[in-house]
C-alpha cells in the first residue's frame, strides 16, 4: 500500500516545484519570433527581472541552466591569465570555480569549509596582500545549495572597499534569487548570476546574467569575447533574439513571465521574501525539536547562517537515503540527496539530505512535508524529539 497518489511535493533544492500557471502559459502555440505578443513581451520582463533582483544595471538572458550563467558571467570579464579569487564554502562555489579554470583565469580558491560562512578578517588579510591589485574579480555564492550556508554579501563588498581593492564582486544567485533578500545595487554587486528553475519557478532553461556599469566597463576593454557568450547584445534581447542571438527561449519566456506575474501579484519580491523566511523558520523549529534527543542535525548550527530555500541536515544514523525513499513512496514527498559531504559510493553519504523550500511553497506544503519526515522517521526507527510540528505550527500561527 502507498499513501503517495495525490498531489506529489518536489522538496529537492532545485529544480523546484513549478506552478500551474506557469505550466499553462507555457501550454501555447509556436509563437511568431520576430514580431507580436512574444516580441513585445520581453522588454517588461527585463524591467520585473531587475526589479527582483533589486538592480538598475543591466540584464541577459541566455538559453542554459546556471552552468551556463556561470560562464556567460566570467566570459564577458576573465580572460585567460587573468586572477580570479573563488571564495568556497560548498560544490556549487567550487564549480564556478572550476569553469573559470577551464577559461584559462588562474583561479585562487579560498575554502571555508562547509560549516561556516565566508570568515571576513581572512578575506580582508588576503585582498591587503594582494599589492599590484591582481586580482581581478572575486566570486563568491550567496547561497550554496549543497551546505546550505549563506554568505554575507554585502559584508564582503564592505570588506573589498575598506581595503580599497578594485576587483568585481561576482555573485551565484542562482538557490537564492526570489527566497533570499537580496540587493544588487544596495550591496554593491557588480555581476550576479541566477537561473529560472529555483526561486523563479519556471522549468530549468533560462541563465540570467546581471552586470553593472563598472562590470560593463571590464567587459568593453576585453580583447575578445566569444558571440554566444556577450552580454552586450543580450542586455537587449529584444533586439538580440529577431536578429543576433538565434530563436529566442519562446516557451521558456512565456512561463517566466507568468512566475514574474505571481511574484508581483503575491505583493513583490519583498512578500516573496518574507514568505520564504516564515517557512524557513518553521522548518528549522521542527528540526531543533527532532535533534532534541534525536539523530537530526543542522549542517549549519547557526541559524544566522542558514538560508530561506534550502536546508541541508545530517543523521546520525546512516538512514537518510532510505528516509527520502520513503517519504516519495509512500507518502508522494521527495527530499534532496546530501551533496557533497560524502561521495556516493562512502558509508557516510547515507546520513545526508536537504529539504527544498524554494520558489511555489506555501504554509500547507512546509506543514505536509514535515509530517512525512516524521512518519517517515518513526517507520524506519530513527530516533527524534518530540513536539516538532507544534513547533512548525507555532511559527506559521504567530506570522
Ligand atoms: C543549482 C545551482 C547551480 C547550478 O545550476 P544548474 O542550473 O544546475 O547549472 C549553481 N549554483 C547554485 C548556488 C545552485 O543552487
Amino acid at each position: 500500500m502507498t499513501l503517495s497518489y495525490g498531489r506529489q511535493y518536489l522538496a529537492i533544492p532545485g529544480p523546484s516545484v513549478v506552478p500551474d500557471r506557469v505550466l499553462n502559459a507555457m501550454h501555447k502555440a509556436a509563437p511568431n519570433i520576430y514580431e507580436g505578443a512574444l516580441v513585445d513581451m520581453v522588454p517588461g520582463m527585463i524591467e520585473d527581472l531587475k526589479n527582483v533582483a533589486r538592480t538598475r544595471a543591466n540584464a541577459a538572458i541566455y538559453i542554459g541552466n546556471g552552468h551556463a550563467a556561470w560562464e556567460a558571467a566570467l566570459a564577458n570579464v576573465v580572460a585567460p591569465g587573468d586572477k580570479i579569487l573563488a571564495l568556497t564554502n560548498g560544490v556549487f562555489g567550487h564549480g564556478w570555480a572550476e569553469i573559470a579554470r577551464n577559461l584559462g583565469a588562474d583561479v585562487e580558491v579560498f575554502e571555508f569549509g562547509k560549516q561556516a560562512p565566508v570568515d571576513l578578517a581572512r578575506l580582508a588579510q588576503v585582498l591587503s596582500a594582494d599589492k599590484g591589485s591582481k586580482i581581478k574579480a572575486v566570486t563568491a555564492v550567496h547561497v550554496d545549495t549543497s551546505t546550505g550556508i549563506r554568505n554575507d554579501i554585502a559584508a564582503l563588498r564592505r570588506v573589498m572597499d575598506e581595503v580599497g581593492h578594485p576587483a568585481l564582486l561576482m555573485v551565484d544567485c542562482i538557490a537564492s534569487l526570489g527566497c533570499d533578500v537580496f540587493e544588487m545595487d544596495a550591496w554593491g554587486v557588480d555581476v550576479m548570476v541566477a537561473a529560472s528553475q529555483k526561486g523563479l519557478m519556471t522549468p530549468p532553461g533560462l541563465g540570467l546574467v546581471f552586470f553593472s556599469h563598472k562590470a560593463g566597463k571590464v567587459r568593453d576593454r576585453m580583447a575578445r569575447v566569444g558571440s554566444y557568450w556577450d552580454w552586450r547584445p543580450r542586455a537587449r534581447p529584444e533586439h538580440f533574439y529577431q536578429y543576433f542571438g538565434g530563436t529566442a527561449p519562446t516557451h521558456h519566456l512565456m512561463g517566466l513571465r507568468a512566475a514574474l506575474d505571481m511574484i508581483a501579484e503575491e505583493g513583490g519580491i519583498q512578500a516573496v521574501w518574507a514568505r520564504h523566511e516564515v517557512l524557513a523558520r518553521a522548518i528549522w523549529a521542527a528540526c531543533d525539536a527532532w535533534g532534541n534527543g534525536g539523530s537530526l542535525a543542522f549542517n549549519v548550527a547557526d541559524a544566522a547562517h542558514r538560508n530561506n530555500a534550502v536546508t541541508a541536515l545530517r543523521l546520525k544514523s546512516p538512514l537518510a537515503t532510505e528516509l527520502r525513499r520513503w517519504c516519495e513512496a509512500k507518502a508522494g514527498v521527495t527530499l534532496g540527496i546530501g551533496l557533497g559531504m560524502a561521495a556516493p559510493d562512502d558509508p557516510a553519504w547515507h546520513g545526508y539530505f536537504r529539504i527544498g523550500h524554494m520558489g511555489h511553497v506555501n504554509a500547507h506544503m512546509v506543514l505536509g512535508m514535515l509530517g512525512v519526515i516524521e512518519a517517515g522517521m518513526k517507520a524506519l526507527g530513527i530516533a527524534y524529539g518530540a513536539g516538532a510540528l507544534e513547533a512548525a505550527a507555532a511559527v506559521i500561527a504567530e506570522a
